[in-house]
């Protein structure tokens, strides 16, 4: 193994992709083995860097000789530096190879413990054990690159379209914010803690003082399930804002996922082709509570009285491909306590459905004490505990709206992909806490 010189080679280093695009000679290049293949008297080494794959091939009568004999030794996913000469090639990737003049090998790889190629035969268990490595595929590669720009979009939307404040909240929270039992307990000095399993709360503070907020929060639940879409640690895009009740927001939720697809489009073309996704701009369809239970009636499709089943969200899906389908005038008794109520069964929530599944929860909250002491009580929750909360809101509170969208739900949406874990680094479910 050698060492090199990282600030020469800062100053000095091609990136693969820059090879093909400029007409540049001689090119110093760094990456891992994709793949060797030795055919006696030539040998081809395939080096990856983050931009692409190259070529480099030894011609044993021209390539000096302690190169070409070392170029069969090196290991899958080996670090190597290259110095070379670049030549049009027809038979080469892309039309162009590197004929070396130097190689350096800076890590050697070991035995590999899964499978990296593109099509891994290695089941995803075992490839999330080792997911630095799993990390080293360019499928994997392309499915955090589309995530990235989900992230980077929904800021900039926020920030560019809605004027809105980007917010951080804290993750430890005394006591449950939203009266669900599905929370994290952890030790906090001499304290009891949990882990917050929403922003809610917080988000709505803000939109009464700052008017509009966004966040990327992360946020827990000790749910026991065990499903392709839920984790027990996800991230959610968070949106409330001030003056709005559930169908300004829900306008403003679909422009954000119209922008985060139409930004995917234009910046994860080549991921998009490497992992076979057809990508459509969503349309949007509102459809009331009531409205659904009629078209799964007439379809023979059973409904639950207060939520949505798996069923009914696929055959939503199935029915507005493409597209986001609001359901709004949902019934109360299902909904948390923060949810404006309409009239006396209905309330003014809804849950946005995508590709068959849940992306969104949102609706209008309440911000009247009265309202909020009377439906914390009919949720058999002690109003005491939720005084500061519940206080919150007598200096001058308007009427506000919000939503959250999950981050890895929306992308394993957007990407066709059909387990929660594979569009998630690190996934943390039921038994997994590592790495
Ligand atoms: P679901 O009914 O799908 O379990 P939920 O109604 O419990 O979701 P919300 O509290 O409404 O979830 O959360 C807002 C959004 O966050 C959801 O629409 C979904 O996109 C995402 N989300 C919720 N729970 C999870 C989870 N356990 N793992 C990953 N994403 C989640
Ligand atoms: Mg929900």
């Amino acid at each position: 193994m050698t060492e090199i010189n990282l600030q020469e080679l800062q100053k000095n280093r091609t990136y693969v992709k820059d090879v093909f695009e400029s007409d540049k000679e001689i090119v110093e290049l760094v990456g891992w083995v994709h793949n060797v293949r030795d055919l006696s008297k030539v040998k081809f080494i395939v080096l990856r860097d983050i931009t692409g794959i190259i070529q480099v091939t030894g011609v044993g009568s021209k390539t000096p000789k302690e190169i070409f004999d070392d170029m069969e030794k090196i290991s899958r996913e080996s670090v190597l530096y290259v110095r070379g000469k670049v030549v049009d090639s027809k038979q080469a990737p892309g039309g162009k190879e590197v004929l070396p003049e130097e190689i350096k090998i800076i890590s050697v790889a070991e035995e590999l413990p899964i499978d990296v190629s593109d099509y891994s035969k290695t089941e995803l268990p075992k490839r999330l054990d080792y997911r630095f490595l799993d990390l080293h595929r360019t499928r994997t590669q392309a499915i955090f690159n589309v995530q990235s720009t989900i992230q980077q979009a929904f800021v900039e939307f926020m920030v560019k379209e809605e004027k809105a404040m980007q917010a951080q909240f804290p993750s430890i929270i005394g006591s449950s914010s939203e009266g669900g039992t599905e929370l994290f307990s952890a030790k906090y000095f001499d304290k009891e803690v949990c882990l917050s399993q929403s922003c809610q709360l917080y988000k709505q503070m803000l939109a009464c003082s700052i008017e509009k907020v966004f966040a990327i929060f992360t946020v827990w639940r000790a749910e026991k399930h065990n499903t392709t879409r839920h984790l027990n640690e996800s991230r959610q895009l968070d949106f409330e804002m001030a003056f709005a009740d559930e169908f300004v927001v829900m306008e403003i939720l679909a422009k954000c996922v119209e922008y985060i697809v139409k930004k995917v489009l234009e910046k994860n073309e080549e991921d998009l082709k490497l992992l076979e996704v057809k990508l459509k701009i969503p349309k949007t369809k509102y459809l009331t509570f009531e409205e659904v239970g009629k078209l799964m009636k007439e379809n023979k499709i059973h409904m639950e009285k207060y939520d949505l089943s798996l069923e009914v969200e696929k055959k939503l899906g199935e029915f507005f491909k493409d597209t986001i389908v609001f359901v709004y005038d949902w019934p109360i008794h299902d909904k948390p306590f923060y949810i404006m109520p309409k009239g006396k069964d209905l309330s003014r929530g809804f849950d946005a459905i995508y590709q068959g599944m849940e992306i969104s929860s949102g609706g209008q909250r309440v911000h009247i004490p009265e309202i909020l002491e009377k439906r914390i009580a009919e949720k058999g929750l002690d109003v005491e505990d939720f005084k500061g909360y519940i206080d919150s809101f007598r200096y001058g509170a308007p009427p506000h709206a919000g939503w959250g969208i999950g981050l890895e739900r929306l992308t394993m949406l957007i990407l066709g992909i059909a387990n929660i874990r594979e569009v998630t680094l690190f996934p943390r479910d039921r038994d997994r806490i590592s790495p």
